[in-house]
Formats: structure tokens, sequence, C-alpha cells
């Protein structure tokens, strides 16, 4: 997948040299601060998705970081390439359907944004550092609201107790792994198209080879407990609670596979972890996105779509 990518984008470039002049390359972006609960989230506008009025860049004041608050648009444009297909589909799907991107500093500017809070009682902070905790970023459901985003967190609380808890700040490279990771989400919303008319991590022939993998996982992993007890949140079947649409899936396996894909490897547990099992033991959900990113379908059980003969 590099090497494919990274063929692509060189030709991609060899033959964008005199064909995009300056007034291309150089749109002119400004933002537009929409300011509630104290938090003032810039849009975006004036630039090509998601510079088009998708992408906020939000903060208190104070802590504004125009580098961090621009990590959507950078990661995206590295993650679909210059025209090359399907990365160019994959832009297509995001700005057809409009995903936003929200960098927040942290979960409680988010709320405070979120539901126009500018003084949180100490009840609200208690529900929402235990809401968020060790949660570094989420996407919603376009089957489940009309608001289709990617919302990270550059800081996120980890297991404490509040008050006031403990935070850490994600690295470099695990705040671009979660934005990337929050993206397979969306991803995974976007292409029922690709998988039968369900999300494919929803889709029967991604539970058959996420059950290979989990068993070829379990029986061949000397460490297995261990490790499924670090990053089983990416390797376990996601039993739900029975609500509309249903949602028993294997969606967190599908969107880490899909970061690992498009992002390489996260510098930090749990991810870390879990980046380095797949590629050891689920091979299988992993050719399955892979494939389905190349050749903008998903692979079919008893061909050669798999490549390994196991997944088969
Ligand atoms: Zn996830």
């Amino acid at each position: 997948m590099n090497i494919r990518r990274g063929f692509l984008a060189l030709a991609a470039m060899i033959l964008g040299v005199g064909f995009f002049g300056a007034s291309q390359a150089q749109a002119q972006v400004s933002t537009v601060p929409i300011t509630r609960g104290g938090i003032t989230c810039n849009k975006v506008i004036g630039g090509t998705y998601p510079e088009d009025g998708h992408m906020f860049r939000c903060s208190s004041v104070a802590s504004y970081n125009n580098e961090l608050q621009a990590r959507p648009k950078n990661v995206m444009n590295g993650s679909w390439g210059t025209n090359s297909e399907p990365g160019l589909d994959m832009k297509e799907r995001f700005a057809a359907a409009g995903v936003e991107f929200y960098v927040f500093d942290d979960a409680w500017q988010y709320k405070r944004f979120l539901d126009n809070v500018s003084s949180p009682t100490s009840t609200q902070l208690q529900t929402w550092f235990n809401d968020f905790k060790d949660l570094r970023g989420y996407s919603t459901d376009p089957a489940q609201t009309s608001q289709r985003a990617v919302v990270v967190f550059k800081n996120y609380f980890i297991s404490g107790t509040y008050p006031p808890g403990n935070s850490a700040s994600q690295t470099s490279t695990d705040f671009s792994h979660t934005i990337v990771h929050e993206m397979g989400h969306n991803y995974d919303f976007l292409t029922t198209d690709l998988a039968g008319g369900v999300y494919p991590s929803f889709s029967a022939e991604f539970a058959r080879v996420a059950n290979l993998d989990r068993a070829y996982f379990l029986a061949n992993d000397p460490n297995a407990g261990t490790h499924d007890f670090t990053a089983g949140y990416y390797f376990k079947y996601n039993s739900g609670n029975g609500t509309t649409p249903p949602d028993n899936h294997w969606a967190e396996l599908f969107a880490e596979n899909f970061a690992k894909n498009i992002h390489g490897n996260a510098a930090s547990d749990p991810a870390a972890t879990a980046d380095s099992l797949i590629n050891t033991y689920f091979v299988c959900t992993k050719r399955y996105v892979t494939f389905m990113l190349l050749f903008n379908r998903a692979p079919v059980a008893g061909t050669t779509d798999y490549n390994t003969a196991r997944c088969r």
C-alpha cells in the first residue's frame, strides 16, 4: 500500500508541474469565529475540502495552537494523496457527506462548546470526566445523527478520580493516528455501497475474517491473555445494546486497520500494541481494509482477493 501510494503520489507530482498554477496552490483561506461557552471554534473557509467550511480550529483563546489545529488537513492530504485513486474516492466521499473535523484541546472544552456552558458546575465536570475518560476522539454516526463529524482531543483524561483527574497529552504521532482512526469510522459509515448495504464493519464478510483473525491470535500469540487485556478494545466483537441501527459490530478493528493502513503504527498503547498484533495476527481484516482502499470494493470470500490462504 505504501509503495503503491508513493508511486501514485510521485506520478501525480510530476504531472502536476506546470498544470497547477500559483492561484490553486495558494487558496485564500480565512476563518469565521464561532464562540459558545467561552470556547471559540474558528471555521476555516475559502479553500478546498475540508477548508471549505468543514474544518474547525477550536480552543480557548489563550492556548490556541495553529499548527496543532491544522493537523487534520495535513493528515488528510497525506491520506488521499494528490490525484490518486482510490484516495480521491475517499476524499470525494468525505466531501460529499460533509464530514466536519473538530480539534479541541480537551473534552471539557468540547462539552463547554457543544452545550454552550461557560461556567460548568462541578457536577457537570464530574459527568464529563466520567463520560470522556480515556477518550481521545470520536466520530458521529450518520445513521443516527445528521451531523457527520470527526472530533479529536489533544489532551485526554487518563484513569483517575475527579477532581481534578489526571490528564495526558497525545504525542504528535498519536494525535495524527487518532485523527486517522476516527476517519476510519467515517469511512466505514460512508461505504455501505461497497458492503451490500451495511457498514463494512457490520457485514458478514468482515465478521467472518474478524473471527478468523481473533481465533488465530488467541491460538498463536504466547501472550494473548495479556495482549487481549491491553488492546482487546480493538479486537472484540461489540454486542451493543440493541439500539437502532443494529450496533453489533467489529467497528474498532475496522477503524484501527484503517489507521494502521493509512498512517502506520501508533506510538503509545493501547493502539501501539494493537498495531503490532494486527501486523502479526490480524492479517485477514488488515487485507479486507487494504483491499477496499485499493480497489474500492469489499473482498470476496474464497477468492484471491485475500492474499493469505487462511483468510479465504
Ligand atoms: Zn474507534
